[in-house]
């Protein structure tokens, strides 16, 4: 599975339709100070999943829809659509009967967040157990934030083991034995 195209509507700064392709090998984003850097990996980790306000830098997750400019009215709605090769058909059980595989994630004001896999309905915990099982997802270390080493550096011994398990793929295991737990 590999990342391939990242589109954006009306998310954050992007509220122009935006899309990004993510081509083989190392990709570097480049601009000035606040030109959106930092809100493409936010996109990244939202259209995965990231439910936690905290982790989008906003007090509530309707603070990712575009919040209007001097010219420019707010917008109702944000979508991220992740696209992602999946010709080694090496994605999740459920997810991989096509070579591609097209993730959206829409949040519309008052309503709150839906979510579509090749066109499908499917529930936010289908998107996030399918990239806690492919070893990415929101929480992901592959996903390194600003200011988050020197986090990790002072990090307690649990908090670190997490992010080892998260690291080995282990994360989704967890959460489905909670959950069976629960039942
Ligand atoms: P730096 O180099 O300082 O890290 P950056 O390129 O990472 O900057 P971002 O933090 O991604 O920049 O972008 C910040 C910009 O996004 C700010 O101008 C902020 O006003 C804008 N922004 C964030 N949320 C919204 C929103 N909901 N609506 C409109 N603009 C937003
Ligand atoms: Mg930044």
């Amino acid at each position: 599975m590999r990342f391939s195209r990242l589109k954006l509507a009306g998310f954050k700064s992007f509220v122009d339709p935006t899309d990004l392709v993510i081509a083989e090998g190392l990709t570097g984003v480049v601009g000035p100070n606040g030109c959106g850097k930092s809100n493409l990996l936010e996109a990244l980790r939202w259209v995965m999943g990231e439910n936690r306000p905290t982790a989008m830098r906003g007090g509530g997750m309707e603070d990712v829809i575009f919040a209007g400019a001097s010219s420019r009215p707010a917008r109702n709605f944000a979508e991220v659509t992740l696209t992602i090769d999946n010709s080694d058909r090496l994605a999740p059980a459920g997810f991989n009967d096509q070579d591609q595989l097209e993730i959206v994630r829409r949040i519309t004001r008052d309503v709150g967040s839906a979510y579509k896999a090749n066109g499908k309905d499917v529930r936010a915990r289908d998107i996030q157990m399918l990239f806690a099982d492919a070893a990415t997802g929101s929480t992901s270390p592959a996903l390194v934030r600003q200011g988050q080493i020197s986090e990790l550096i002072n990090a307690k011994p649990k908090a670190r083991r997490r992010i080892l398990e998260d690291a080995a793929g282990i994360a989704g295991l967890y959460q489905r034995r909670h959950e069976a737990e629960l039942k």
